[in-house]
């Protein structure tokens, strides 16, 4: 099967969060199962500034975004696993920025970055020879590629056979643009309605992709059931809920060559299941010489990685922090960026409690690693979570998670109940209801189970075996796109 993926940011060429990691491992995963994997990404600055192989294919075509015509570079590459092409469009006034998508603020011309990008994409893909079977977009800033597909190259015959699938990494982010920007995507005023682009005025690319595509999928089951609701759905949950035959939630996978502490090259000694407290104390060593501490703190260490953002329940974790950080029973660590007032809340609290709690503001993907490794538990207190992945890195590297009750958290994490610890099925606690109380219950209930020592080793032990690699995952992608090509495209209206 010939699959097109088409995404704004994979693992190892640019990364902003989640989309990357999976839109950099399930190309592979798809690619051993015998999938015919080609992957297209935007050439950002970033991507050169890695020192990966990128090189020229001698391929340049112009774009139309509205009146102008935008030159596109295709380059090419491969994943470092080896089975799948990297193709990356470029245009420098697009892509060679400093940033993705932008900082505080987003540019303001996202939408003409992500019109030129779908349709580079398509254009680059369909000067490559033989038809794909399944175009599979990730998120808005691919939103609109399935009604190009359909409405502008339905006459490439590499492009036209194909069914396309949406997949949805967050209904928080919809690419909503004002309407006048309908004129830059060179289709048809009648397409803007409210059943099909419009959103309150304004122009949705997540919501072109959702009602243009032939199937849609989400990052996990119980996801894909709370944005058929309020709030979940952001505005898009009776679009889904109409949808609903053709929606799918399918958890994320972790990269096991990136992720995983037996060969993991950011922290000291790797480690398995067996020798976790002598790896995870050397990861300690490692992470208090890296934060300028004499010698490791003896008190159990609680790790968040992640967005500073309110999806990530962050204001949670700061009045948590406000109750616990005097107590003395944890030491905490913070490493996340994101919202300026966030980080500033949290810059007062670690300076409030230096002997108590770290905080470094930043994005270092090595800094996650060893304190994935160094931590006794991660935070993961989501306000809603679609999948979510520091969760499944903590488990992997025996890092015990204390997450909320929401999507993929829901669905990737038993609560370490009586029952589920004499099952042996526990691996994390839970809360539910959005509160500190909730949220500081469970962080008790998780340090009197580390000061168990049976219980918490064989805890550990248990969650370390667990397998969270691809393998299942692409499966379950392969059905959908077994599935989407028994059935007839959905037609145009
Ligand atoms: P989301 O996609 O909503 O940001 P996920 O849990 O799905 O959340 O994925 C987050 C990814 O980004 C993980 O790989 C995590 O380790 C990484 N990450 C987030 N913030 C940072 C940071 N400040 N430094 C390094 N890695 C980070």
């Amino acid at each position: 099967m010939r699959v097109l993926m088409v995404a704004s940011e994979a693992a190892p060429f640019a990364k902003t969060g989640g989309l990357a990691d999976v839109a950099g491992s399930l190309p592979s995963a798809l690619a051993r199962l015998g999938c015919e994997v080609t992957l297209v990404l935007p050439a950002y600055r970033e991507v050169f500034a890695k020192g990966l192989s990128v090189e020229p294919m001698g391929l340049e075509f112009e774009v139309s975004i509205g009146a102008r015509n935008l030159p596109a570079r295709v380059l090419q590459s491969r994943l470092p696993t080896g089975n799948v092409r990297v193709l990356l469009v470029a245009n420098d006034e697009c892509f060679d920025r400093p940033t993705l998508y932008g900082g505080a603020e987003d540019y303001p011309d996202n939408s003409e970055r992500f019109i030129f990008f779908a349709r580079a994409a398509l254009e680059a893909a369909g000067r490559q020879g033989q038809p794909f079977d399944i175009i599979h977009c990730h998120d808005w800033q691919a939103g609109l590629v399935p009604a190009y597909q359909k409405l502008l190259y339905a006459s490439w015959p590499a492009l036209a056979p194909a069914r396309t699938l949406m997949t949805i990494h967050n209904m928080a982010y919809q690419g909503l643009f004002w309407h006048w920007d309908m004129l830059l995507t060179g289709l048809d005023w009648r397409y803007f309605n409210w059943q099909q682009m419009e959103f309150y005025g304004q122009l949705n690319f997540l919501k072109a992709g959702l009602v243009f595509a032939d199937a849609i999928s989400t990052v996990s089951p119980t996801y894909a059931r709370e944005i058929q609701r309020e709030p979940g759905g952001c505005g898009l949950e009776g679009v889904l809920a109409s949808r609903s035959d053709a929606l799918s939630g399918i958890v994320n996978g972790i990269d096991t060559a990136i992720w995983d502490p037996r060969t993991d090259r950011s922290i000291p000694r790797n480690y398995s299941e067996d020798d976790f407290d002598v790896g995870k104390y050397a990861a300690r060593v490692a992470l208090a010489a890296r934060l300028g501490h004499a010698a490791p703190d003896p008190r159990p260490l609680i790790a968040l990685v992640g967005r500073l953002v309110e999806q990530k329940g962050i204001d949670l974790v700061i009045e948590l922090l406000a109750r616990m950080a005097g107590g003395g029973r944890a030491r905490f660590m913070i490493l996340g960026t994101g919202n300026p007032a966030t980080e500033d809340a949290l810059r007062r609290m670690a300076a409030a409690f230096p002997g108590t709690i770290d905080l470094v503001i930043g994005f270092d993907e090595g800094l996650a690693h060893l304190l994935l490794a160094a931590a006794d538990i991660a935070l993961v207190p989501s306000r809603y979570e679609p999948c979510g992945l520091t969760q499944l890195y903590a488990m992997r590297y025996g890092t015990i998670p204390v997450v909320r009750a929401t999507g993929g958290l829901a669905d990737t994490v038993v609560d370490a109940s009586p029952a589920a610890l004499g099952e042996g099925t526990a691996s994390g606690f839970m809360f539910e209801p959005f509160n500190t109380a909730a949220l500081d219950h469970a962080v008790s209930r998780a340090l009197d189970a580390h000061a168990d020592r049976p219980l918490w080793t064989g805890l550990v032990r248990q969650v370390m075996q667990r397998d969270w690699s691809w393998e299942a995952s692409g499966r379950a992608y392969m059905q959908v796109y077994e599935r989407m090509r028994a059935r007839p495209p959905v037609p145009v209206r």
